[in-house]
């Protein structure tokens, strides 16, 4: 953990020209200022700096639009990026007159949630491994636009799609529908890119393990070791503004919508949790897959409150275009060690220290302190009310018949169903003051906003349907 005395030591040794403040929104994306090194000593720290929050969607008014940024030398990084040597720091955000946490900033609720697992007294520390999904493709400047690849029909793909505009023919070396997961170059065709990326990162201190083409054409992930909640909320911010640039160096430009592709993969950000206790794992017992009660509890907070969590774990309108069947994604509020088309699987370890639950019903559009800190949440919740999963569901999830697939619960069908969900069933997040009603209203007035664009604008879609 970097200490303020080794962040100063390293603007000295480094020879730092600039400190660039960053923090994220509510949406998610991460701002920044930058200052000149001068201004930056122990008081700075102490003291903070202060923006105008006015300009930040779904934060302060006009009126009161003072708010101040409060480094934390621990995330500390240089910039890989920038032509003048800059260290950049996370910061949260505070009100000036009482230096209490601003309850709307995503970054002191992911704090706040860490604190609250400490204060159950259920245990001590939270893992969170995120594994993010996205998509390369040309940058519409140099190249074809992401609309007008062309790719081979599959017969099912054929099936599936309702307009003529997927053009067949050879694609010669090209990943198919679903044939991106994993052939060595030249189908996987950003082999450079990818390791480029996960170098930078690891010189950013970040601890990588992987990296691999994913199963639809030009999707891609990149693999972190796991970490603590903030730390990992942290690392996804830097994970996707490292494959944004060395992307954009490339004339290439990446997506983390969940679905850029019809009738392939989507993307999808699944979240390995696991809680600790003393030193010692929480979630490895004698129950199924080798899970111990808590864990299975922790499960049942998640699938009982997946519908409200999917407003900050799938928060944009494109995010229900994924979780359909048939593309590895879930939809059934379900759980499994051995299938992948339920809300949350076991993966499987011998080592009681690696034994975790994966939701995989996440997305990489969610802001990622939100979304661990929603899903830390409701996974105490069903800790604290010894909230029963039910029995596991190791059938292919997509094959049941009808009756069956019926009983079973699903997840939300729209970002509409998923805020009315959140706000009918929100008091977990609220304990402990982890969020607060005020930052769900104003989160959700967000959302609103692109419901409403989305559901108001003609698609192209209903032109081929009903023009
Ligand atoms: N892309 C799939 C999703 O949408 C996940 C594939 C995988 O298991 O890695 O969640
Ligand atoms: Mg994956
Ligand atoms: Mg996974």
């Amino acid at each position: 953990m970097k200490t303020v005395a080794d962040v100063l030591k390293l603007i000295k040794d480094e020879e730092v020209a600039y400190v660039d403040v960053r923090f994220t929104d509510p949406k998610g994306k991460l701002q920044h200022v930058t200052l000149d090194v001068d201004l930056v000593d122990e008081d700075f720290f102490e003291e903070g700096f202060m923006f105008d929050g006015s300009s930040i969607a779904g934060w302060k008014s006009i009126d009161q639009s003072d708010m101040m940024l409060i480094l934390d030398p621990s995330s500390a990084y240089l910039d890989p990026f920038y032509a003048e040597k800059t260290l950049c720091v996370h910061c949260n955000v505070v009100e000036p007159d009482t230096r209490e946490a601003y309850s709307r900033d995503p970054r002191g609720t992911a704090a706040k949630a860490e604190a609250y697992l400490k204060s159950t007294g259920i245990g001590d520390t939270s893992y969170f491994g995120p594994e993010a999904e996205f998509f390369l493709f040309d940058d519409v400047r140099y190249s074809v636009t992401p609309q007008k690849v062309s790719f081979q029909v599959d017969a099912e793909a054929a099936a599936w799609n309702t307009d003529a505009e997927i053009e067949g023919g050879n694609l010669g070396h090209r990943a198919t529908f679903k044939g991106g997961y994993f052939p060595v170059n030249p189908i996987d065709e950003a082999q450079d890119i990818r390791g480029e990326m996960l170098s930078t990162m690891k010189r950013m201190g970040i601890k990588v393990d992987k990296h691999h083409h994913e199963v639809a054409t030009c999707q891609h992930e990149l693999g972190m070791i796991f970490g603590g909640l903030v730390e990992q909320a942290d690392n996804i911010q830097k994970y996707k503004y490292v494959i944004h640039n060395v992307a954009h160096a490339y004339g290439k430009t990446v997506t983390f919508m969940p679905k850029p592709m019809k009738g392939d993969n989507g993307s999808g950000m699944h979240v390995n949790m696991s809680i600790w206790k003393d030193g010692k794992p929480l979630f490895a017992g004698d129950k199924y897959a080798d899970l111990s009660q808590e864990a299975l509890y922790f499960i049942g907070g998640i699938l009982k409150h997946a519908k409200s969590l999917n407003a900050l774990t799938n928060p944009s309108t494109n995010s229900y275009k994924r979780l359909i069947p048939g593309f590895e994604a879930p939809v059934l509020r379900a759980f499994s060690a051995r299938n992948r088309s339920g809300c949350v699987r076991i993966p499987w370890t011998e080592s009681p220290k690696a034994k975790r639950v994966e939701a995989r019903f996440p997305d990489p559009a969610a802001n990622p302190y939100l979304a661990f800190s929603a899903l830390l949440m409701a996974g105490l919740d069903g800790i604290k009310n010894k909230i029963d999963p039910g029995p596991a569901s190791d059938k292919d999830l997509y094959d049941l018949p009808p009756e069956e697939l019926a009983a079973i619960p699903t997840v939300c069908g729209s970002l509409r169903e998923a805020l009315d969900s959140l706000a009918a069933d929100h008091d977990y997040l609220l304990a402990g003051d982890v969020f607060t009603r005020d930052q769900l209203e104003g989160y959700m007035a967000l959302k609103w906003e692109e419901v409403y664009a989305y559901e108001h604008t003609p698609h192209p879609i209903e032109y081929a349907m009903y023009y």
